[in-house]
């Protein structure tokens, strides 16, 4: 595998070389002031990136899948019911950690490819009339389909039935590549990591809790040690951690969420927006579809292309591989050999983009597929020159 290819994997995602160097750094004291200043101003930019006035950030020695077990553990009781959607490998595997604790889940099965149904969740949340259903969760964007879902529309559904459960999303492989509005939509915890859209290695669970979840943790009787939010509060106060921080991650999340602040949100969606459809204008110009079922769950952030039937998707993952080098993700769990996912989130141009699209039809045809060459290629660069907003800035 050559290192001079970028990644297409929906994370970890490609590093920016600033930002690889500032994850390598000299030893420090984590219980000094040195620490500090890596500390609070990585909280109040992760602040800004949700789009939070208020939420208190968490950041822990972990990734996203911590970052869940933040969330549960910290707010819940053994029993507790919650409301989930099941539509794809991650909200499966987060309903999974809730059964795994005791948890009593209530799960909305949905087809792989659609989005987490609102009018279904209000349906369930009218129903439970007695507010047994303490937490709804809810997957911003399914990684393993390509799907995003509406969180104002979940939101507007726990309003509308007027019910006082937590609103719990992950936003794993969305947060800092799609929009997000932790205070708008009313989010109560907020899971991320730092491998995706903040384009830095595995390593750290980013979350933020709400004045809501930060109560419930009063009550909450979920064991918890390592992702005890109020003894990392205690810590925080001092410049510390209850025990040893990722000093040099934490740095490098420091520049990237600088980064990203300079580079501006909206420019940030913006990006992701216009690489995501340059992708999709190839994938209809292949003659194929996409796993997500209409334009309106079609994430910006990976695309899960289906292939003919009777081919085995993961074939082009494994030659891209071995022949060029190049890195796409399979299909996981239900659609597995159905689709192969292009990942165009994090550290990525138009121009990035265009070799995965090329890269992904060479593979096609070399497996038979009835692909021309330079056909999605083309496609996509009609889109990007047409659309194209790329300025120094992007993409530092
Ligand atoms: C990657 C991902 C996770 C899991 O995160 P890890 O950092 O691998 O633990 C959870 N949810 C979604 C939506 C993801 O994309």
């Amino acid at each position: 595998m050559s290192f001079q290819n970028p990644v297409f994997i929906p994370g970890p995602t490609n590093m920016p070389e600033a930002i690889r160097k500032a994850c390598d750094m000299p030893t420090i004291d984590h219980r000094s002031p040195l620490f500090g200043q890596i500390l609070h101003p990585v909280r109040a930019n992760l602040q800004q990136i949700l789009k939070s006035e208020t939420a208190e950030i968490f950041i822990f020695p972990s990734t996203g899948t911590g970052g869940w077990e933040t969330a549960l553990t910290n707010t819940l009781s053994p029993g507790d019911k919650v409301l989930a959607c099941r539509n794809g490998m991650f909200s499966q595997k987060w309903i999974d950690m809730c059964q795994r604790h005791g948890l009593d889940v209530q799960i909305i099965e949905t087809s792989w490819g659609h989005g987490i149904p609102a009018g279904e969740m209000a349906g369930a949340l009218m129903a439970d009339t007695s507010h047994a259903i303490k937490a709804v969760l809810a997957t911003h964007n399914e990684t393993a389909t390509g799907v995003k879902s509406d969180i104002r529309a979940i939101r507007n559904a726990i309003d509308a039935a007027d019910h006082p459960a937590m609103l719990f999303v992950d936003g794993v492989s969305s947060i800092a590549s799609m929009d997000f509005q932790f205070d708008t939509w009313g989010v109560d915890v907020a899971v991320t990591g730092s491998q995706k859209g903040f384009m830095l290695p595995a390593g750290l669970a980013i979350v933020g809790f709400s004045q809501r979840a930060l109560d419930a943790t009063k009550t909450a009787k979920l064991p918890r040690t390592f992702f005890d939010i109020n003894d990392m509060t205690a810590g925080y106060a001092a410049n510390a951690y209850p025990y040893t921080p990722a000093v040099g991650l934490m740095n490098g999340l420091l520049l990237a969420t600088e980064t990203l602040l300079g580079e501006g949100l909206d420019n940030v969606f913006a990006r992701h927006h216009r690489i995501a459809s340059g992708v999709r204008t190839a994938v209809d110009a292949w003659g194929l579809e996409l796993c997500a079922a209409n334009p309106d769950v079609q994430s910006d952030t990976v695309s899960a292309i289906l292939t003919p039937e009777g081919f085995n998707a993961s074939d082009i993952v494994s030659h891209a591989a071995e022949k060029y080098g190049v890195a796409f993700g399979t299909g996981l769990g239900e659609v597995a050999g159905k689709v192969f996912r292009i990942g165009h989130l994090g550290s990525m141009t138009d121009v990035m983009a265009l070799s995965g699209i090329a890269t992904a039809e060479m593979c096609m045809a070399d497996l038979g597929l009835d692909i021309k060459l330079g056909s999605g290629v083309a496609a996509a660069q009609d889109y990007y020159r047409g659309n194209t907003t790329q300025t120094l800035k992007d993409a530092a």
